[in-house]
């Protein structure tokens, strides 16, 4: 059993009204004589300078379980030396500085030295392929790539034509330069000095951008400010629960915004010390992981939960985990299950939260301090202002009764709030009604202003005239002893508008058979009643998702409407 984390939430804001923004902003240091505010500095210099310039920042864990262990002041050199060696290849603020990395100490050195100088970081997922690759790249004018020789040569060296912004393509395992163009990442490093200024940086400063993960329509690049380290700061403070001796694991991808803001950021701001794993999901090695790194706070998401769930280990029994304080999860629904499976493994629930690569970081948690409803999202932050609103082309109506599905909005002006998309002004404003940012996200608020996710504005179905969210068939089915995932699509009927389909994995040896699928739509009408129940259910072996291990929906319904199945750029092969 593990002991439940209590500190920062014995005076969390949620239950009084102290908080403010400007109180906050106040547990940050700003750049030296009043030059702004630096994700950059804050998140390492100002800890490098002081007290914790010896504390560890970063632990990277090797394949081989072998770690290598990297201060606050070895971060400081290493993220100066590269923000120098931007200024000698001619970089200047704004320029768009990418990685296309695995999870090695190189990528966050490179995304530091870019945010130190003021140019603006895009990780690329390194598990893209070479066209999602080249379109982003090409999308974004990036002026420098961060690779390896492997990649470069699968994924952009065949594509330098299409790339005209491109100036460099910095290589990490090359110790010589290819040409003018290609260089040795580690023979620029070298001649660099470990001493920078960082520039002056407004709060408004671009800082990030991230491409969305693209589960409705092409992906877009959300712009992110330097401003955006305030909410990454509290977000660690009040839902992730950071104290000083805190070891802290994320196991998103930095190729995702998770992986940045939490992978990154909100730790290193805090000062505590950030695991970072090379490897790829296994459950063994996580456990492994969490009990060789004494992580306290551990943050993943629903998909990786879901395969902990399925396999026969006793996690607390088999390791010592008496370190684990906090579990919390992010990226798409947490079923109640889930939840539960928290409480009743390692004695404390898995802590579910929503935000999205728009919002920057978390806005509506579930914290100890509150009673934990499993199954749903949690409660607002202090200082984000969440609604239900009815929004259609020419209306927009803000929803006060409990339980009304609807829009999620939240009012605009929180720290991390996007800025733009990258070339699409129009894109980015018809995301806002007057003061409010609409999420495309459907969601029901309850008379106790706990928020429960229903599905994405396009997901969701109407059948009969009643509107069904995805979500909630999808854990009715997730309750069937049978089964293993399930994903649920409207499908166009002349008599009823939409009726509701599910595609079901089965668990493994249950074998799919007319019986079994009689079974779950019984199991489905009980629980959610005719009108709700899936009324054809087709047994698949898996379900697409994207990389980031979200459903595609969307692509479920194209196929099953032979239709076009649109941009496959995120999805898992
Ligand atoms: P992304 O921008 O790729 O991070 O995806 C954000 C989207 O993931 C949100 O708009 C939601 O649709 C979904 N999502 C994130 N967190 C949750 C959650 N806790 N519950 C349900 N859906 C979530």
């Amino acid at each position: 059993m593990v002991t439940p984390a209590t500190d920062n939430f014995t005076n969390h804001p949620l239950l009084h009204t102290a908080f403010s923004w400007e109180n906050e902003r106040k547990n940050l240091n700003g750049l030296p004589d009043g030059h702004g505010l630096n994700i950059a500095y804050e998140a390492v210099d100002r800890h490098a300078n002081g007290a914790l310039g010896h504390h560890v920042a970063l632990q990277w864990i090797r394949k081989d379980y072998s770690v290598v262990e990297f201060t606050y002041l070895d971060l400081k050199h290493l993220s100066s030396k590269f923000a120098n060696a931007l200024t000698a290849l001619g970089i200047s603020k704004g320029d768009i500085v990418c990685t296309l990395l695995g999870r090695i100490p190189e990528l966050y050195t490179v995304a530091l030295g870019a945010l130190k100088k003021t140019a603006v970081y895009c990780p690329l997922f390194s598990v893209f392929g070479p066209e999602p690759v080249v379109q982003r790249l090409i999308r974004g004018k990036a002026k420098i790539v961060v690779t390896t020789l492997g990649q470069y040569e699968a994924k952009i060296k065949p594509s330098l034509g299409r790339l005209p912004d491109l100036r460099h393509v910095l290589i990490i395992d090359t110790p010589e330069n290819i040409d003018d163009q290609i260089l040795s990442y580690p023979q620029l490093m070298q001649k660099m000095s470990i001493a920078f200024t960082i520039p002056p940086t407004s709060p408004d400063d671009a800082a990030l951008l991230h491409f969305t993960s693209g589960t409705t329509g092409m992906p877009k690049g959300a712009i992110h400010v330097h401003g955006a380290v305030l909410m990454h700061y509290v977000t660690g403070k009040y839902v992730l629960d950071f104290q000083p001796t805190d070891v802290f694991w994320c196991t998103a991808d930095p190729g995702w915004v998770t992986g940045t803001s939490y992978g990154l950021i909100a730790p290193l701001v805090s000062g505590i010390t950030n695991v970072v794993d090379e490897d790829e999901f296994d459950a063994l090695r996580w456990y492994r992981i969490l009990e060789q790194q004494k992580v306290s706070v551990w943050y993943t998401s629903p998909t990786a939960i879901r395969r902990l769930m399925r396999m026969a280990i006793k996690p607390t029994e088999q390791y010592h985990l008496r370190s684990l304080k906090l579990i919390a999860s992010v990226g798409e629904p947490l079923h109640a299950e889930a939840v539960q499976w928290g409480q009743k493994t390692f004695g404390v629930p898995v802590l579910d939260n929503w935000w999205q690569t728009e919002t920057g970081g978390i806005m509506i948690a579930n914290s100890v301090s509150m009673e934990v409803k499993p199954g749903s999202m949690g409660k607002p932050l202090p200082g984000i202002d969440v609604a239900i609103a009815d929004v259609s082309e020419n209306d927009f109506q803000l929803t006060t009764q409990p339980g009304v599905s609807g829009n999620l909005v939240i009012r605009k002006g929180w720290p991390s709030m996007f800025r733009a998309y990258l070339h699409d002004e129009a894109r980015y404003k018809k995301c806002f009604r007057g003061d409010w940012y609409i999420t495309g996200d459907l969601c029901k608020r309850d008379a106790d202003g706990y928020f429960w996710f229903v599905g994405r504005a396009d997901d969701i179905i109407k059948t009969s005239g009643h509107m069904v969210g995805p979500f909630e068939v999808e854990s009715a089915l997730m309750h069937h002893s049978c089964v293993a995932e399930a994903a649920v699509i409207g499908k166009p009927d002349p008599l009823i508008g939409e009726i509701v389909k599910a595609f079901v994995v089965l668990k493994p040896g249950i074998a799919a058979s007319e019986q079994v699928r009689l079974d779950i739509v019984a199991h489905a009408r009980k629980k959610l009643g005719p009108a709700v129940a899936p009324k054809e259910i087709s047994f698949v072996d898996s379900l697409p998702k994207t990389k980031s291990g979200k459903i595609l929906r969307r692509l479920l319904k194209a196929r099953e409407l032979g239709l076009p199945e649109g941009d496959l750029s995120t999805l898992e092969k």
